[in-house]
């Protein structure tokens, strides 16, 4: 019987995977798989971009270890631990090595398939099916991701061309800005509002 504490230190294992992939700038996805005795069979991180491979995901990186480490497919008894809700080409890679169980950090809301957007581990149509333990370190995760795409979202935007037309030139108006901003724009619009 394994209880959140095993699944948290598996969990960190996972996110130090997932620090890694942001260095090839991957998006931070760690994965471990974890047999039944507690022993990690294999690790991955995101490798989309470094490899350029579409399914290059830390889900089935970490997979592929596992087999390879094993020698065999079956994945029976383990226990696929990673730090974003999987997709439904990692969910349906976990269900076809028949792993018991997937434990996931964040919840990916917009591509996730073990409860957000799909829910394949617990489909009945799903000929393998598996436990399902979310957010577990779902707050480390998550900073992690936001961190990593906080920079994309701040970055400068290109400075606008300079302004031509009736204005005056931009040093001019710069300096009479705080001084009558509404004469020298030439709009009336909003002039009732300046005091000035
Ligand atoms: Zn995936």
């Amino acid at each position: 019987m394994r209880t959140m504490a095993d699944f948290s230190s598996w969990m960190d294992l996972a996110l130090a995977q997932a620090r890694q992939a942001s260095a090839s700038a991957d998006v931070p996805v760690g994965a471990v798989i974890v047999h039944s005795s507690g022993t990690v069979l294999g690790s991955g991180r995101n490798r989309r971009e470094a490899d350029a491979d579409p399914t290059a995901h830390a889900e089935i990186l970490a997979l592929r270890a596992a087999a390879a480490a094993v020698g065999s497919w079956h994945l029976e008894g383990c226990t696929l631990v990673v730090t974003l809700e999987p997709c439904p080409m990692c969910a349906g890679a976990a269900l076809a090595a028949r792993v018991d169980r997937i434990v996931f950090a964040a919840w990916d809301p917009k591509a996730g398939a073990a409860g957000s957007v799909w829910d394949l581990p617990r489909d009945r149509n799903s000929l393998h099916r598996c436990e399902v333990v979310a957010g577990v370190r779902e707050a480390e995760s998550a900073a992690l991701l936001r961190s990593f795409f906080a920079p994309k979202r701040n970055e400068p935007p290109t400075p606008p061309p300079p302004k031509l037309g009736s204005a005056p030139p931009a040093d001019c108006g710069r300096q009479n800005l705080s001084e009558h901003s509404q004469v020298s724009a030439g709009s009336g619009a909003g002039g009732g509002k300046q005091v000035t």
